[in-house]
């Protein structure tokens, strides 16, 4: 079998892309285990299918690495780090950005702490 043929009912451009978003021009392992697999990547996109995505990320026993993989590669791209969309590894698009700029402390906590005996 030719590893390198892009699977059936893929585009002409399907290697050009899978070398533009993958070392070696291969997707990762773990996607063979996706939950999504022979989903529709609408369901992914579109605001309207927000919780079908969610749900069916959270019953994919790869979420973990699939997140992993989607973190990294975003913060490595100032566009896609900025403007993240559609659901991925069971994270929203401002979920995922949220955790590439976590919100900065907020200066009255530790005064709000000390009051509290904490601080
Ligand atoms: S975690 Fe969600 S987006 Fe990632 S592979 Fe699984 S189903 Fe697909």
């Amino acid at each position: 079998m030719n590893t390198d043929a892009p699977p059936s009912g893929y585009h002409f451009g399907y290697k050009t892309l899978m070398l533009a978003l993958f070392p070696g021009g291969r997707p990762p392992q773990w996607r063979d285990q996706a939950a999504c697999r022979g989903t529709d990547p609408e369901t992914f996109t579109l605001v309207q299918h927000m919780g079908r995505a969610k749900e069916l990320c959270s019953i994919c026993p790869v979420l973990a690495a699939c997140r992993a993989d989607q973190l990294a590669w975003e913060q490595g791209r100032a566009p896609s780090r900025d403007r993240p969309i559609g659901v991925v590894g069971g994270m929203t698009g401002p979920e995922r950005r949220a955790v590439h700029y976590p919100p900065a402390p907020s200066p009255a906590a530790p005064a709000v702490l000390s009051g509290m005996g904490v601080a």
